[in-house]
């Protein structure tokens, strides 16, 4: 077709609309193709931060709110672990309550955004390290769900999530993280769910409420993650075994951490570093939550 053919095709196109409201939603996808979408980190922490009102909560509420609008929202939860990669590609994904003792009111959140089986195949196509199973079983976890849902009350965004080979180490993590690069450019909000410093075993229960407690070590270990991120130096954050004996506190299995290298394994050349609910909880766990973005 030529020139001319092809801009009186496209300009049937957009004339056989119905309304003015078609012509925005045009418009609003045209905007979010362009957009390149930051990619965050999110320190989730305790299950109860997806129904309370708290300094936590009210920033992933900012950031929904500030943010660019996407065009879904990927996660990269600690909570789901697999053999081999697993997309969910699902119409409804199900709220999953993985978690136990917590009070009902949390058991009774349903968080009802849809999923979106396109964007589903077209992260499985992207990744060429390995195959990508798209999944009809699994659904949103509460890595996902409890920050997802104060970021995008209305629910209205698709959400799916990326799982994590658990058989493979945090190197392997960070290259499939860089296939997913193109998705930030489609409008898609990459969001890895962990904590940089995580050690259940040691958690201070009494202290819970006190705020910014910190163990020495736990202290430590976010005062080097901030520094080594903030100097983009990602190959010590990888070989995390080798950063000492505050590392092996913070990290005792990899879970909550391999997210946080999948957000950095996206960061490009361009893009900055930003840090928010800069923070210790109960001794053994840090909320600290990176936002890199050009
Ligand atoms: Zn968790």
């Amino acid at each position: 077709m030529n020139r001319l053919g092809f801009l009186k095709t496209t300009l049937g196109g957009l004339f056989a609309m119905n309304s003015l409201s078609d012509l925005q939603k045009l418009g609003d996808q045209l905007q979010k193709q362009e957009v390149k979408m930051p990619v965050l980190f999110m320190g989730h922490g305790s299950p109860m931060n997806g129904i309370e009102d708290n300094e936590f909560s009210q920033y992933w509420a900012k950031l929904g709110r500030e943010l660019p609008e996407p065009a879904a929202v990927l996660c990269i939860s600690a909570h789901w672990l697999t053999k081999g990669t697993h997309v969910t590609a699902m119409n409804e994904p199900k709220t999953i309550h993985d978690f136990g003792g917590f009070p009902k009111e949390l058991f009774a959140v349903h968080y009802p955004a849809p999923g979106s089986p396109a964007i589903a195949k077209e992260t499985a196509a992207l990744i060429h390290q390995t195959n990508v199973g798209l999944d009809h079983d699994w659904g949103l976890d509460h890595g996902c769900w409890t920050v997802v849902r104060h970021m995008y009350p209305e629910a209205n965004i698709p959400v799916l999530q990326l799982s994590i080979d658990y058989s493979k180490p945090a190197s392997y993590h960070y290259y499939l993280a860089k296939e997913l690069a193109a998705l930030r450019k489609k409008g898609v909000l990459i969001m890895g769910s962990g904590n940089m410093v995580h050690n259940l075993r040691m958690v201070a229960w009494d202290k819970m409420n006190v705020p910014n407690y910190g163990y020495d070590w736990a202290q430590e270990m976010n005062d080097t993650f901030k520094k080594l991120i903030r100097s983009k130096d990602h190959t010590p954050l990888m070989n995390y075994e080798s950063l000492g004996k505050a590392a092996l506190l913070a990290i005792p299995t990899p879970d909550h951490y391999y997210p946080l290298i999948y957000t950095l394994g996206l960061q490009d050349n361009k893009d900055e570093v930003e840090f928010f609910n800069d923070r210790l909880v109960a001794g053994s766990l840090t909320m600290t939550s990176v936002k890199i973005a050009s």
